[in-house]
């Protein structure tokens, strides 16, 4: 079939008008192929420095658009914070998958998170580890996370309403914790519940400033401390928060 040139011209559409509206939408740009974003995603995880093949793949995964809230949908897999409710962020990619990485996470392992948020890096850790407890103190973040990991097969994540700077003791103790809010101290019930030999990795630093991701390795002897790259999170908060 002929194409009707004055569709695929919309310049000329407007100086002769058609008797009948176009039965299929004009394109100004051909759609972009599906899974682009996703290609583009791992690309740029892997020149910020990702290298973990088990990372990379658990990253590849988890679709971060079921996480987003609607608006933001479209531009889920660019690597930006973006709001989710309660006024919190859902973390940026690359600083998800970089945690994740740090954290040094094997099948093994029972790993707490502190702060479930949307509930994303809690689904990244799952791919990774044996089982993942997240504590979240909005009570409507943790009940939409949990929905959310349901009703995409994450099996392993247990979500709990509550205060995560007390720990989860019921499952402690944890090979791997990782707080997703920043820590003006390092909160000693956490290391309490570590593992000996067992990891964590936090933000911390001031609440109006820049934070540090640090990593803490709990020995028979102490905790050793490693200090990395700058970030920027919401605080961490004592107690369940009363709203919400
Ligand atoms: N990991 C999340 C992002 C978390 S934003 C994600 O992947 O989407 C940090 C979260 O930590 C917020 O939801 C905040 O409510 C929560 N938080 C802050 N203090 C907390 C505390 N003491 N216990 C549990 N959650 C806390």
């Amino acid at each position: 079939m002929i194409p009707d040139w004055r569709r695929l011209l919309p310049w000329r559409q407007q100086e002769a008008p058609m008797a009948e509206p176009p039965k299929e939408p004009v394109f100004e740009q051909p759609p972009r192929e599906p899974g682009a974003e996703r290609m583009e995603f791992q690309l740029s995880l892997r020149r910020r420095g990702i290298s973990s093949r088990e990372v990379l793949r658990a990253m590849d995964v988890v679709p971060r658009e079921q996480f987003v809230l609607p608006d933001y949908v479209e531009t889920a897999y660019a690597d930006q914070a973006m709001p989710i409710s309660c006024g919190q962020t859902i973390s940026q990619p690359y600083v998800v998958a970089y945690m994740t990485e740090q954290l040094d996470v094997h099948r093994d392992h029972r790993v707490l998170e502190v702060g479930t948020g949307s509930g994303y890096q809690a689904a990244v850790l799952s791919q990774l580890a044996g089982e993942v407890y997240s504590v979240e103190r909005y009570r409507t973040l943790a009940d939409r996370a949990r929905e959310t990991l349901g009703r995409l097969g994450y099996t392993n994540v247990t979500v709990v309403a509550g205060d995560g700077l007390g720990g989860l003791p019921a499952h402690a103790p944890y090979d791997r914790i990782i707080v997703t809010a920043a820590a003006e101290a390092v909160p000693q019930t956490l290391v309490d519940e570590l593992t000996e030999g067992g990891v964590m990795v936090l933000p911390l630093g001031e609440h109006s400033g820049p934070q540090r991701i640090v990593r803490l390795t709990r020995h028979k002897e102490g905790v050793a401390r490693q200090e990395l790259i700058w970030v920027r999170f919401v605080p961490l908060l004592p107690g369940q928060a009363r709203e919400l």
